[in-house]
């Protein structure tokens, strides 16, 4: 099923995981799983290394095992080390396996300094997957702004092209003020950005986990969630309490005002998503 179908019937919540690091056993993902199925998410999207690292071939494996779960699959597919024939191959894979929903990304820049494949933009590996076959195209935005665009009128308009390539919905890098969302949401509007956004959202598990996503993506961390870093930093089931709450505080506020979905960056934590899960599963 194409994820964008359905918008159309409510506030869709979706899951995101990635495969475990190669010094964790793969099996965790897949027990992960059996406690996020029951959780009976719209989809979950598994994340890939751009860097081209070993467990990116778990990306399709995961993928497909969340099919098999009867749970939509969206995969993720960053391009910077990418061919048109890479590229190719991989549309095929996924086609054999059944996924025809996927995440078009540029991936960040390598090592090296530039992009080392076909694809400068994201918008332009969007543009080759449409013509390549009926998929389903899922792109990245971002509510303060790319961390490389010199202003946010520059990083809409860039968006406006990823979508106009043929981006059928969006989901946002996270954020921790819900403002940032409201003025991003109306500058689409504005630059006639019309399709479906989830809004990305971290619930926080430790302090050096949102220091290190935060200064990575340039995400705006407000004093209230300072407070509460510093506060429960050294006492973990706290923190994690603590996250949990000022998550679904976010949620809570995102589906009041209309948001077309959630997006759960889940950290392979399925406490977490769970006890988010029973906050708001009357809301949504
Ligand atoms: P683009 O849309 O290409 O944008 C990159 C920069 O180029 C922006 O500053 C944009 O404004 C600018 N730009 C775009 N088009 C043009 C143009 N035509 N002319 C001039 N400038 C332009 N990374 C991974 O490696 N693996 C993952 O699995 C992964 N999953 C992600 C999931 C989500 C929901 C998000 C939000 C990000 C994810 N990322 C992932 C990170 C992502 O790869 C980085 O943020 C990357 O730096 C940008 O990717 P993009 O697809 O947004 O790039």
């Amino acid at each position: 099923m194409r994820t964008v179908e359905l918008f159309k019937k409510k506030t869709v919540l979706s899951y995101e995981v990635f495969p475990p690091k190669p010094t964790s056993p793969v099996n965790t993902i897949y027990e992960t799983l059996d406690e996020l199925k029951e959780l009976s998410p719209d989809f979950i999207s598994v994340t890939y290394g751009a860097g081209g690292g070993k467990n990116n071939s778990e990306t399709f494996k995961i993928a497909s095992a969340v099919k098999g779960y009867g749970i939509e699959s969206v995969i993720h597919l960053p391009c910077t080390r990418l061919t048109k024939e890479d590229v190719s191959q991989k549309l095929n894979e996924l086609k054999s396996i059944g996924i025809e929903n996927i995440l078009a990304l540029r991936g960040d820049i390598p090592s090296e300094g530039c992009v080392q494949g076909d694809f400068k933009y994201a918008s332009d590996l969007v543009a080759y997957i449409k013509k390549q076959g009926d998929f389903n195209v899922i792109a990245a935005c971002y509510p303060e702004g790319h961390i490389e665009s010199k202003t946010k009128v520059e990083d809409i308009q860039n968006l406006k092209i990823k979508v106009d390539a043929g981006a059928d919905q969006l989901i946002t890098q996270l954020f921790f003020d819900n403002e940032y969302f409201y003025s991003f949401a109306e500058r689409c509007q504005l630059a006639g950005i019309n399709v479906p956004i989830e809004a990305g959202i971290m619930p926080v598990i430790n302090k050096k986990q949102i220091e290190r996503m935060a200064s990575l993506c340039g995400a705006t961390v407000p004093k209230k969630f300072i407070a509460m870093m510093e506060r429960y930093e050294n006492n973990p089931i706290a923190m994690r309490d603590a996250g949990i709450a000022y998550a679904v505080d976010q949620i809570v506020d995102l589906i009041a005002q209309d948001v077309d979905g959630i997006h759960l960056y889940t950290m392979n934590n399925p406490y977490i998503a769970r006890k988010i899960h029973e906050s708001i599963q009357t809301l949504v």
